[in-house]
């Protein structure tokens, strides 16, 4: 089967969730081959294993990650150049976008970004306009250039013995002009990062106050949940834009998502609708979020979310 490169997305080693939903993804089409780029592979090879790369291209120069994404671009290109691979799959992250498109230049094929799917013949699927349309689209010259959004895969575990190979790229001065001179690790709380967690508990207009909040993070924490916020609510300045839901926001796709005093709006669905299993709690039987709901309840957000952590509380 035809290899397909998934460009490995880890900070120091720690591989990111949308790693695993790439090589599941590409497992659907040929045969994943992981690209590992930077120290702490060794820490990281079961799991790339655990999820099926068939092989990992492992190029552990440090070198590679001192400067800004362009070595990351080159080593890339350098491996569609010698191996051929059937497409190119990275994490559409700000930094995933940035080297797919370097990536597309250098190797004069064309790139597909934001893609949630991808279908037969590299066809990849896009939810636009607020998940209110999907269109799809197939890149026309060179390798496919995928980069897939995080959350749109649900990712399976499919056990391998992946092959290694070591390569390196020798990089040109212009991979070379901007350096990483510091890095600087973001203050993390105990609650799981948004767009990876299991379980998101998110808040709305209906919380009413920065300060009742504290009945979302209380819920969200019984359940070893992460928090997440409406826009009406981040713009409010009640909880922090970073945590923002939506279209404009993180898209999350976890196993079960609370909707509190949110009424799901098209740009709201748009980044959780994917969801595994919804709840919502509004006091009106009209909103919107309850056509979307596995499970919906109509009351007041201050009874019932209360009354849902001390429950969920009792039974740890
Ligand atoms: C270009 C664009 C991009 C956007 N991007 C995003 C985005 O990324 N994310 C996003 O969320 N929105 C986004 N929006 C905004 C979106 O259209 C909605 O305005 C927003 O999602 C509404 O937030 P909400 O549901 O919290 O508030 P509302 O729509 O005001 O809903 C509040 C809900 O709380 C319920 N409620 C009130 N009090 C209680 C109570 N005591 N108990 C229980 N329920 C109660 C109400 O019944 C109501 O359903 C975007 C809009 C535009 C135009």
């Amino acid at each position: 089967m035809a290899e397909i490169l998934v460009l490995v997305d880890h900070v120091d080693g720690e591989v990111k969730k949308v790693t695993f939903e790439l090589l599941t993804l590409a497992r659907r089409h040929g045969d994943a081959a992981a690209v590992w780029i930077g120290p702490g592979y060794e820490g990281a090879k079961d799991k790339l294993a655990e999820y099926g790369a068939a092989k990992v291209y492992v190029a552990a120069d440090e070198e590679l990650t001192s400067y800004v994404v362009a070595p990351k671009a080159e080593l890339l290109a350098q491996l569609v150049a010698e191996r051929s691979p059937a497409a190119v799959l990275v994490a559409a992250t700000g930094e995933g976008k940035e080297i797919a498109g370097r990536l597309a230049v250098k190797t004069e094929s064309g790139v597909l970004t934001d893609v949630v799917d991808v279908a037969d013949g590299f066809v990849g699927e896009h939810s636009i306009f607020g998940g209110s349309i999907v269109s799809h689209a197939k890149v026309s010259k060179g390798t496919p250039i995928i980069a897939v959004r995080p959350n749109s895969t649900a990712p399976e575990a499919a056990p391998s013995t992946p092959a290694e190979e070591q390569v390196s790229v020798t990089l040109s001065d212009a991979a070379k002009a901007a350096k990483v001179v510091e890095k600087v690790v973001q203050e993390k709380g105990e609650r799981p990062e948004l767009t990876e967690a299991a379980i998101v508990v998110s808040g709305g207009r209906g919380v009413g106050g920065a300060d009742n909040f504290k009945l979302i993070e209380e819920l969200a924490d019984s359940l070893g949940a992460a928090v997440g916020a409406s826009r009406a609510a981040t713009d409010a300045g009640w909880y922090p834009h970073t945590f923002q839901v939506g279209q404009t926001g993180k898209t999350v796709s976890p196993q079960l998502y609370i909707a509190v005093g949110i009424s799901g709006a098209i740009q709201h669905r748009a980044g959780m609708q994917t969801s595994k299993t919804i709840v919502a709690i509004n006091k009106d039987p009209e909103a919107p979020i309850f056509e979307l709901v596995d499970y919906g309840v109509v009351g007041d957000l201050f009874q019932v979310a209360p009354k849902l952590t001390e429950e969920i509380t009792k039974r740890k």
